[in-house]
C-alpha cells in the first residue's frame, strides 16, 4: 500500500548520491526540491559546498532543474543564484510542473532523478510518474507546523519498512 511513498533510493544527504552510477543506469537529469534538501529554508541561496555540486553535475551533462512547492520569490532567488531553471509553488506531488520541467530539459520522466526530503511531496510525485525517486535527510529539523505534521506519517510508513527489510 505505502510503496508509492517509499523511495527508490535512500541519501544521507545531496553529496551522497552515486551520480555515476545513476548516469550508467541512465539517469540524464535531477530535478531537486530545495527546502531541507539543498539548503535549510532559512537559507535564501546554496552554500558553496552545493553550488559546485550543482556545477559538477552540469560538467557531466545532466539537466538540472528544481521544482519546488515554496513560493515563487524564495524559489526563483535561489534557483538563479544557481544559473538552474526552476518552478515555484509547484504543487508537488500533482505531476504537472515535473512533467513540465522534463519537457523542458529534453528528458522522460524515468531518465530523471528526483530528489527530496518528503515522502508526500517529492517522492510521492516523483513515484507516480515514474521517475527515480531519492530521499535525502532533511538538513535541519527547524519547520513549520504542516511539514512537522507530515513527518509523523512518513515515520510510520519509514519503519514498516525497515522492518520487511
Ligand atoms: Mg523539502
Amino acid at each position: 500500500m505505502s510503496s508509492i511513498f517509499l523511495p527508490d533510493i535512500f541519501a544521507e544527504t545531496v553529496f551522497d548520491i552515486d551520480v555515476d552510477a545513476l548516469k550508467k543506469s541512465g539517469i540524464k537529469a535531477f530535478i531537486f526540491d530545495i527546502d531541507n534538501t539543498l539548503a535549510t529554508y532559512a537559507m535564501p541561496i546554496a552554500d558553496k559546498k552545493t553550488a559546485d555540486w550543482i556545477m559538477e553535475l552540469k560538467d557531466k551533462g545532466f539537466g538540472i532543474f528544481i521544482v519546488s512547492n515554496n513560493n515563487r520569490e524564495r524559489v526563483r532567488v535561489f534557483a538563479e543564484n544557481l544559473n538552474v531553471r526552476h518552478f515555484g509553488k509547484a504543487l508537488k506531488p500533482l505531476d504537472i510542473f515535473l512533467r513540465k520541467a522534463c519537457r523542458i530539459m529534453g528528458v522522460k520522466p524515468k531518465e530523471t532523478a528526483l530528489v527530496g526530503d518528503q515522502l508526500f511531496t517529492d517522492i510521492w510525485g516523483g513515484n507516480l510518474i515514474g521517475m527515480k525517486t531519492i530521499l535525502v535527510k532533511p538538513i535541519s529539523d527547524v519547520e513549520d507546523g504542516f511539514v512537522k505534521f507530515k513527518r509523523r506519517f512518513e515515520r510510520r510508513i519509514l519503519s514498516k519498512m525497515d522492518k520487511q527489510r
